[in-house]
């Protein structure tokens, strides 16, 4: 018997009518759970509870507040293990991914702790005599999370922390590709102390509770990373009420490599930047950018790492890629293999379909050569563990390569230059940039978010993320002469 999940709504588990199955990519007779599909009207009665609660929250003890990040923060870390394995049963990633996603999902919590007590305003004389004004920044009040399955948990919690430390109630739409991450979560949440409806889940389908979430008028504020098309709606539904949003959505990130880079680590930043995650990342390097000089060595080098890559069952310890997250994902990438194929390109790797002792969504990893940028693989997204090489001459044409994209993400440089790679890091036109490091990577505490149609919004993440989840007052105070 399969089991079947609820969604969290008023700090009550509430089943639903409708389920989703929750399959295992590596291995599709395997089903996870049963996750509850969250109606309309489920929606309506979350945010009328998370709007009463929103209040008692604003003005709970900093301390409190502090206490309960942290507790969460704390299951997450000491049950990375356990989830990690749950979370790559679901999604795909290796072991490792899976377990370093967990215990990054927990830090995020424990780092927001300590930004609970650093929300300190600022004040100012006015230009009036004898009035003094003061700054200080207050909750937006409901914040709706919507999340991707690529990144089940980090993601969310990279949201849902920052949001209840700066004093929000919260309701959280996961993606239905990978509901056991998130159901885990809200039960280690409600567990926390947190009192009831501060947040809850809500469990189901894009186009239904999502797209109620976007366009909600009880809904103040509303956080998305997706893709670019599904973003735009969230975007034109939420700017229909003048909701605030935040968009992280789709990328087409290059890794440009130098003349005097060194190979190793070239090669090192490609396998991990292209393909960790299966290539399933939104900071996934799917565009090479190589110098003539080193073009050949680079590429002969890059093929043998990745041939020599294990692909298989996600719990396996053995291997080092997972399958892809679904079958529709597998039949896209196959398919951006034999677009790019009749454009001309040279298949370098094959990215073909693979057999494995269950039946999974596999493939081997793909490497194209000899492409261009105008080739259609070098500008949409793909999402899967392909990447393409284009050879280039000089570092002025890498770098026009480099930023002739519509995305703006991340960008990776490998070179030994410190003029270059300063000069790159000016004039790359993404939110992050990579010197002799894979585009895929970043930390907790400082900001993380992309340019151009990549996103749209403030920064999430470290203390930028302040400029989100919180909106600013400012109080004129006449004090009035002393007795
Ligand atoms: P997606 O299809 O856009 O889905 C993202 C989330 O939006 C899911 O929870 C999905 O729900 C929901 N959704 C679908 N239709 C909706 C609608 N009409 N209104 C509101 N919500 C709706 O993206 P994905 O396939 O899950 O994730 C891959 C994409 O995310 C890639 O483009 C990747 O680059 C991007 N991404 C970006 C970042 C970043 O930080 N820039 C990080 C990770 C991923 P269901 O799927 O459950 O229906
Ligand atoms: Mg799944």
């Amino acid at each position: 018997m399969v089991e079947r999940y609820a969604n969290l709504i008023g700090g009550e588990w509430r089943l639903s009518d409708n389920f989703v199955e929750n399959i295992n990519p590596s291995d599709t007779s395997d089903v996870i759970g049963l996750y509850s599909q969250a109606s309309r009207s489920d929606v309506d009665d979350a945010v009328a509870i998370g709007r009463r609660a929103m209040r008692g929250w604003r003005t709970a003890p900093l301390e409190q507040r502090q206490a309960i990040l942290n507790r969460i923060g704390a299951e997450l870390m000491d049950r990375s293990a356990e989830l990690g394995e749950l979370l790559s049963r679901e999604e795909g990633k290796t072991l490792p991914e899976g377990r370093g996603e967990v215990y990054r999902a927990g830090q995020f919590f424990t780092y927001y702790a300590a930004e609970v007590l650093r929300q300190i305003g600022e004040n100012a004389d006015s230009v009036r005599p004898g009035i003094e004004v003061d700054m200080r920044r207050e909750p937006m009040g409901l914040v709706a999370v919507v999340s991707p399955w690529n990144f089940p948990i980090a993601t969310a919690s990279w949201k849902i922390a920052p949001a209840l430390a700066y004093g929000n109630a919260v309701m959280w739409k996961p993606a239905n590709e990978t509901p056991a991450s998130a159901w885990a979560l809200a039960d280690i949440i409600r567990r926390s102390g947190l009192p009831d409806g501060v947040f809850q889940l809500v469990m189901g389908s894009g186009s239904v509770v999502g797209n109620a979430l976007a366009a909600h008028p009880g809904v103040d504020a509303i956080t998305f990373t997706g893709s670019y098309e599904v973003g735009c709606q969230v975007a034109s539904a939420a700017a229909a009420n003048l909701t605030k949003f935040q968009l992280e959505l789709g990328s087409k990130n290059a890794l440009l490599v130098m003349d005097d880079a060194d190979i190793g680590v070239a090669v090192n930043a490609a396998v991990v930047g292209g393909y960790s995650g299966t290539g399933q990342k939104c900071t996934a390097s799917s565009r090479l950018i190589v110098h003539g000089k080193v073009h050949d060595e680079f590429v002969s080098c890059l093929a043998s790492a990745l041939s020599a890559l294990k692909v298989g069952h996600a719990l396996d310890p053995a291997s080092q890629m997972g399958p892809v997250v679904s079958a529709r994902q597998l039949q896209s990438n196959l398919g951006w293999i034999e677009k790019a194929r009749q454009a001309g390109a040279q298949i370098a790797v094959a990215g073909e379909r693979l057999q494995r002792a269950k039946e999974g969504h596999y493939m081997s990893p793909a490497l194209l050569v000899g492409t261009t940028n105008d080739m259609e693989f070098n500008r949409e997204e793909m999402f899967g563990p392909i990447a393409a090489v284009q050879k280039v001459d000089s570092y002025e044409e890498g770098l026009n390569i480099v930023n002739d994209t519509r995305y703006g993400l991340v960008a990776g440089i490998v070179t030994g230059s410190l003029a270059r790679s300063s000069h790159f890091r000016r004039n790359a036109e993404t939110g992050c940039v990579m010197v002799n490091l894979p585009t895929a990577g970043t930390d907790y505490h400082v900001p993380f978010g992309g340019r151009k149609d990549s996103s749209s919004g403030p920064r999430e993440q470290g203390r930028f993320a302040a400029e989100f989840y919180t909106q600013v007052k400012t109080t004129y105070v006449m004090a009035g002469e002393p007795e």
